[in-house]
């Protein structure tokens, strides 16, 4: 029996964070809910929300706030995520996370767990560049950093307030860095 988990992953860009959002979500039956997929799936549809956040997304920045809680309110209400999801690549401002929060009080359903995956950010721009995604030009790899800086890391001090973050060196083979994502969220 693997216990119903709602958790928030949180990282910078080049952490790592979709492979281990994979064994995740596999061990403990989340739903996986990227907000990068979702907009690159909206992008590549051309839908009218994809359109205007693709503005942003390839230059690096966020999409505003307004939209991404929009899409990650419905996806909320999905049957798969009544029984546990993980969160990743949202929130990433403050704004959004007490939206969040918000919304998880109005359903009675709070967050079980924040985790962070910690890697200097020197690793991080050479495993971006040698990423080699379409997005991935040196100037744009610097802009998503300063991002996570500037809007995402205030988080990790809302989060460690509220008593719910636990974080983990993202330094290590695959099976090293997972296995320290199950200590600590077990
Ligand atoms: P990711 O795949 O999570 O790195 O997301 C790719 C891009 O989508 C980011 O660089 C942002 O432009 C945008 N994005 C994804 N999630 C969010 C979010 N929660 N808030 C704002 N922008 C986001």
């Amino acid at each position: 029996m693997v216990r119903i988990m709602r958790m928030v992953f949180i990282g910078p860009p080049g952490a790592g964070k979709g492979t281990q959002a994979e064994r995740l979500v596999k061990t403990y039956k989340m739903a996986h809910l990227s907000t990068g997929d979702m907009l690159r799936a909206a992008r590549d549809a051309k839908t009218e929300v994809g359109v205007k956040a693709d503005t942003f997304m390839s230059a690096g920045q966020l999409v505003p706030d307004d939209i991404i809680i929009e899409i990650i309110a419905e996806r909320l209400g999905s049957p798969d995520c009544r029984d546990g999801y993980l969160l990743d690549g949202f929130p990433r401002t403050i704004a959004q996370a007490e939206a969040l929060d918000r919304m998880l009080a109005e359903k009675g359903t709070p967050l079980d767990a924040v985790l962070e995956l910690q890697v200097p950010e020197e690793e991080l721009f050479r495993r971006l560049a040698g990423r080699g995604r379409a997005d991935d030009t040196p100037e744009v790899i610097r802009q998503r950093l300063v991002a996570y800086r500037k809007q995402t890391e205030p988080l990790l001090d809302y989060y460690r307030q509220k008593k719910s973050l636990k974080s983990i060196d993202g330094l290590g083979t695959v099976d090293e860095i997972f296995a320290r994502a199950k200590a600590a969220l077990n």
